[in-house]
Formats: structure tokens, sequence, C-alpha cells
């Protein structure tokens, strides 16, 4: 079959690579149809995950056909269509029992590797890194699914794969990301990032009873879609000093909320982020933490901070006196995101969620690895790509 393929940094190519086979008998294989690149597979594109090995299989969000079962699997047959969550879980541990499912205690054969990273493993990912399992992923034209007796979300009616494809990860993970703040009526929520994640965590804070939704970018294209699809008032943060404005839109309070969708890659100017640059690069800092910071000093007293962005290791200069003193909560996590299929799906169904409207580029699978480089630089408007393995 065809895959996309982990080279190196900057370093992606599609190739012919062996089909995967049935090796448990809870696995299933997947045909897949619809595959998509995320903003987690940047921090693996330009190498700031260890342990990713030449030849690995990129790729967690997709959706397709199954084409195979193992004998333990009987919920699912050889032609359903199934969304596959990112998170691989065994459906029956402590955490899945808790519905933490990316904290699974059997899915990372790897945990040796996290346990000596993080001090405790977490759940498997596909085609994200051996530290996470070594899991092939599912940009290409089939994948192995592990568990899928417990994980994948079966779609019987006719909505299209752009529908649904998100609810393997950005939809449930901007869901998740406003769930964490508690919001309570009358709250304020500020999201920095207007990429994916950050779209539907401004739409899921609307649903979950926020009074105003304020949005933090710079791309003209992205803080667009905010106002125009998200609904939220925007901030150009290239414009304004973010701390400075949010003090002044909240009467000097702060938000009740802030969300971090951005994660170890922000982007930033001035001393701090050269100091976060330089450190990152000669390997004394993995992550860039120039939105986090701002996102801990801008919240309000007693407030509470979502982390859906991904932190990989150790950074420096977080503020915790500012975390500890003004009393914040800070809630993160990689997306629990088999507890939030269907009901997210009942949300699509509704009208809740239009998903589809995010995507602005849909290309074959063999263009991956200039489909990287556009979503990457954000160039000609990118904000979601969805690769179709199928198309020629
Ligand atoms: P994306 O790269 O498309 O979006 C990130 C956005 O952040 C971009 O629009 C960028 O311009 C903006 N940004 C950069 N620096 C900024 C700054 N200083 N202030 C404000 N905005 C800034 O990515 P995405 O797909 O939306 O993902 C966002 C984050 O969420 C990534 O870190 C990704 O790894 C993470 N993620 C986490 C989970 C999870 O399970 N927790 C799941 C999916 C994605
Ligand atoms: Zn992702
Ligand atoms: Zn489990």
């Amino acid at each position: 079959m065809k895959a996309n393929v982990w080279h190196g940094k900057g370093d992606m190519r599609v190739e012919k690579v062996p089909d995967p086979r049935i090796l448990n008998p809870r696995d299933a294989i997947v045909k897949i149809t619809s595959t998509a690149i995320c903003g987690s597979d940047l921090h693996l594109y330009d190498g700031y995950v260890s342990t990713m090995e030449a030849g690995d299989i990129l790729g967690h969000e997709f959706m397709g056909e199954v084409v195979e079962v193992g004998s333990a699997v009987k919920n699912l047959h050889a032609g359903d269509r199934v969304v596959v969550p990112f998170t691989i879980a065994c459906g029956n541990c402590f955490f899945c029992q808790r519905h933490e499912h990316s904290l699974c205690e059997n899915s990372n054969p790897n945990a040796w590797m996290a346990e000596k990273m993080w001090g405790h493993s977490t759940a498997g990912v596909f085609g994200y890194s051996h530290l996470t399992g070594g899991y092939a992923g599912g940009q290409a034209q089939y994948a192995r699914v592990p568990y899928a007796d417990a994980g994948p979300l079966r779609i019987d009616d006719g909505l299209d794969d752009e529908q649904v494809l998100f609810l393997s990860d950005v939809l449930p993970t901007g869901y998740m990301a406003a769930e964490n703040c508690n919001i309570q009526g009358g709250d304020v929520v500020a999201v920095w990032g207007c990429g994916p994640v950050g779209q539907f965590a401004i739409q899921s804070a609307w649903l979950l009873g926020a009074e105003r939704v304020i949005a933090i970018d710079r791309f003209p294209e992205r803080l667009a879609m905010a106002r125009d699809w998200s609904r939220a008032e925007t901030l150009d943060y290239e414009a304004v000093d973010v701390a400075d404005a949010l003090r002044d839109m909240t009467g000097g309070r702060g938000p009740d909320a802030c969300i971090d969708a951005v994660g170890m890659e922000a982007h930033g100017s001035g001393v701090l982020a050269t100091y976060d640059r330089i450190r990152q690069m000669i390997r004394l800092e993995s992550d860039r933490p120039m939105v986090l910071r701002e996102v801990l000093r801008s919240c309000r007293n007693g407030g509470t901070v979502s982390v859906p962005g991904v932190y990989g290791g150790f950074i420096d200069k977080l503020p915790m006196g500012s975390v500890m003193n003004r009393a914040l909560t800070l809630k993160t996590g990689q997306t629990h995101v088999q507890r939030y299929l269907q009901p997210l799906l009942e949300r699509v169904r509704r009208g809740d969620f239009e998903p589809q409207r995010l995507v602005t580029h849909r290309l074959p699978l063999d263009d991956a690895p200039q489909a990287y480089r556009m979503f990457r630089d954000k160039q000609d408007g990118c904000v979601k790509v969805v690769l179709k393995p199928w198309l020629h």
C-alpha cells in the first residue's frame, strides 16, 4: 500500500510499504477513505518529538471502511464505515473505565519509554512516535486498528466523510478544552490559536454557556474564520499586547477561562521568544511556552487555564508563582476521544457543529509532503487539509 512516511525533520515521503495485517484478535483492518493533517503532526514534521524513527508511518486522524476483523471483534463487520479515535484504548482498564481513554494502561507497548520521560506512561497513539507505542498511522491506504471492538465509531447514516472525520481528534479536542474550563453562565473565555483546535474550542465554549469568547492569532484568514464562523471577538497578537487588551476588555479582571490551543511551537517576538528559540535549538528546552506563559498571566484570579496544545517535555520560566498565588486551576491532557464520539456525533447530526466547513484543501495522499508544508506555513489560506488515499 501507499503511506506517508517520516524520514527526518521536514522529510516526509509517500512510499510503498507492506499492507498491515491482523496481529491480535481485537484488531481490525480499515481501508482509509479520508485522513487529515493535525497541528500535532507539525511537531513531528519540525522534529520536536523524540523517538521518531525513519520509516514511521504518520497520521492519526482517519476514517474508512472495515475490510477485515480479528476473531474477538463482534460489533464490526467488513463493509462497516468507521471513524477511528486517535487515542488507542483497551476499554477495560482502570482509566478506560473512568472514560479517561488517553491514559489507557494497556495500549502502549513502549510504556517504559514514556515512564522514563514523564514518570508514568499514557495510552498509545497512531503515528505518533515510539514513546506512544510506535503504531503505524493513518496517512495511508490501510491501517491496523487495535481494540477495534472498543474504539471506532460506526457511521450508519448518510453523513459525508468530512462531516465526521474530525470526530477522530480536533472536534473532541476543542470540545474537551472548553469543557475543562468549567464554564459558568456569564463567563468570558479567551482562546489562543485559531487553528482547527481553536475554532472548535471557541464553538464549544458557546455551546457550554460562555457569554463572550475572544480569540487570538495573527493570520487574517484564521482570525476571519474565528469571527465569521466561530463568532468570536478577535485579537491580532502582532497588533496589540494581548494581556493588556484582555484586561481592558474584561474591566481589569481578566478572562474567567483561558485556552492554550497553540502548544509547543508558539510563535513570538522579543527577548523571551529568542531565549526559547535558542534553548529549543540546542535542546536545553524541548518546547517554546510563549503562549502558555501569556495564558497563565492573563487569566483572572481563581480562573481556569485549559491546555489542549501539546507539550512534549520540559520548559523554562513558567510563572508558577502566578499559578499558585492567584489560585489558578490548570486542566490539560491528550483528548479522551472515545468519551466524546457518540455525543458529538449527535451534535453534528443536530447541526450544532458543521465540521466540514473547516476544510480548506483536499488533496491526494501522494501530495502529503507538499500539504504538510502548506499547512505548516499557512500558505494559500490553509486551515485544514484532507488527504484522499485512493485519489490520484
Ligand atoms: P495549528 O498549527 O493549525 O494552529 C495553531 C495556531 O496557533 C496557528 O493558527 C498559529 O498562528 C497560532 N499561534 C502561534 N503562535 C501564537 C501566539 N503566540 N498567540 C496566539 N496564537 C498563536 O494547530 P491545531 O491543529 O489547531 O492544533 C493546535 C494545538 O493543539 C497543537 O499543539 C496540537 O498539537 C494540539 N492538539 C492537541 C490535541 C490533544 O489531544 N490535546 C489534539 C489535537 C491537537
Ligand atoms: Zn491530532
Ligand atoms: Zn484501557
